[in-house]
């Protein structure tokens, strides 16, 4: 049965109102292949990129991870660990037709379900018919739901009054299991665990923290905010709520959620260039733009790509993700440049010059920050606040830099300034249009993929999650039309 959400069971909601479900898949691409291939049940089984001798461990069945071997280990190591696992290529396509199957089924408990990654959701049971008393019965209705749909697959699922807690807890009880934390028991369950614990503090954080004397959650929801915030900037003050268990932020519905999972832009020259010095300060420009917009929006995201399209229209477009989410135009620069610089083709004049920076998240999300970068920028942070005032007044040309002012002048005023720029064309969504499409979409999922450093980007495509529940609601309205 369809659950109904009230009005109110949305962002704003005191946070203990709120009950919320993380579903996190066990061993998710190795369980879809061991359900293809019932032989490789109770075997274990890694899945891999190209079976080169250097790919990388995408995912590991738990028979296998009982040797030691685990994802984003290379395959090689995997060997020597165990001789006799048995490695199998990925099927991108495959895993994203049975994860959009699944978030199915957990539209059938609430209308607000965020796909997280490729094998996590949160759903928001706020309002609907589960409560804190039946949760536990609905979590095994669910994983029900999923074994008859998909014999072999387990879920682990996590149920918490926000999506911290609820993400927190999935992990606790891996796999097939149940973890419940209900308001006010976050303490006791996570106060004397280690830092680490906390959804994205990574061992940067925990070794800055330990030089504080901070080891515990316990111990970081007790140490005084003000020297958090001096320590890491305003990370000190999130890191504070996480600690304590609170987080507001909402789960973001597939239908009306996350309309950007990446934001671009790209500039065809006035006329082709085989300048690369030409082609950076577009480069730089576009960046400045596109940071610009994340910094308004209240975005950071950790995918940069570049494209190039040269005189004779053929274009090449390749992505990165870098280690930490910026929203700042010198990070996206630089890698940017770097992957022009890689891939550009000196014999070809370009005509088209294209920067993309997608795997957003909105800011109070973000739990992945670096927070020593974070503190080395924060002078620079202040500089960014102020140019963005000035522009927010003076408009977009009243200040520059240096390096662009003639450029400017020549590239760009003289044509109509800045509307020239086009939003991002080349990430659209492109749902079922082949293998190709299906890596551009693992592509993206990139929480998925830990192998795929600097993919070709096939034209045309979107890797958001979002779009494609959008289309799968298109596609089962029009099935009920035809019924
Ligand atoms: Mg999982």
């Amino acid at each position: 049965m369809l659950g109904r959400h009230r009005k109110d069971a949305r962002p704003g909601v005191p946070s203990n109102e709120r009950l919320i479900f993380h579903i996190d898949m066990d061993a998710f691409f190795a369980s879809v292949e061991v359900m293809c291939r019932p032989k490789l049940k109770g075997k274990p089984v890694i899945v891999c990129g190209k079976p080169t001798t250097r790919s990388v461990v995408a995912a590991a069945s738990y028979e296998a991870r009982e040797y030691g071997i685990h994802s984003a280990m290379s395959s090689v190591e995997a060997f020597r660990l165990c001789p006799h696992v048995i490695a199998v290529e990925g099927n991108p396509g495959q895993y994203i037709y049975v994860s959009l199957e699944l978030l199915r089924i957990y539209k059938e408990r609430s209308t607000i379900v965020e796909p997280y990654s490729i094998d996590e959701a949160f759903v928001e049971m706020t309002g609907t018919e589960c409560t804190w008393e039946n949760c536990e019965e609905v979590a095994r209705a669910i994983k029900d739901r999923i074994r008859e749909r998909f014999p072999g697959l387990t879920a682990s699922i996590g149920i918490g009054p926000n999506k911290l807690v609820a993400k927190m807890c999935s992990g606790f009880q891996k796999p097939d299991g149940v973890s419940i934390i209900r308001p006010g028991e976050f303490t006791a369950f996570f106060g004397g665990r280690g830092v680490t614990n906390i959804w994205g503090v990574g061992d940067k954080t925990a070794v800055a923290l330990s030089l504080m004397g901070v080891t515990t959650i316990g111990e970081l929801a007790a140490f005084p905010v003000a020297m958090l915030r001096r320590r890491f900037g305003i990370m000190g003050e999130i890191l504070h709520m996480m600690a304590v268990g609170r987080d507001d932020t909402p789960v973001t519905p597939y239908f009306e959620g996350m309309p950007v999972k990446s934001m671009g832009h790209e500039h065809t020259l006035p006329a082709d260039t085989w300048d690369i010095a030409e082609a950076e300060r577009v480069l730089l420009r576009l960046s400045d733009q596109v940071a610009r917009r994340m910094r308004k929006k209240g975005y950071l995201g950790n995918v940069i790509s570049m494209r190039l399209r040269f005189s004779d229209f053929d274009s090449v477009g390749r992505q990165k993700k870098i280690e930490f989410y910026t929203d700042e135009e010198r990070v996206i620069y630089r890698v940017a440049r770097d992957l022009m610089h890689r891939h550009w083709r000196p014999g070809q004049a370009i005509r088209l010059v294209g920067v993309n920076c997608s795997g957003l998240v909105r800011i109070p999300e973000v739990l992945q920050i670096d927070l020593f970068r974070q503190r080395e920028e924060d002078s620079h942070r202040k500089l960014l606040a102020a140019i963005d005032a000035i522009r927010d007044k003076f408009g977009e040309h009243a200040i520059t830099r240096a390096r662009l002012i003639r450029h400017d002048a020549k590239t760009w005023s003289s044509t109509t300034g800045s509307r020239r720029v086009s939003e991002p064309r080349f990430l659209r969504m492109g749902v079922g249009s082949g293998e190709r499409a299906n890596q551009s979409l693992m592509a993206g999922w990139h929480d998925a993929a830990p192998n795929l450093d600097t993919v070709p980007l096939p034209p045309g495509l979107s890797s958001s999650p979002f779009d494609m529940l959008r289309h799968q609601d298109l596609e089962d309205r029009k099935r009920a039309g035809k019924e």
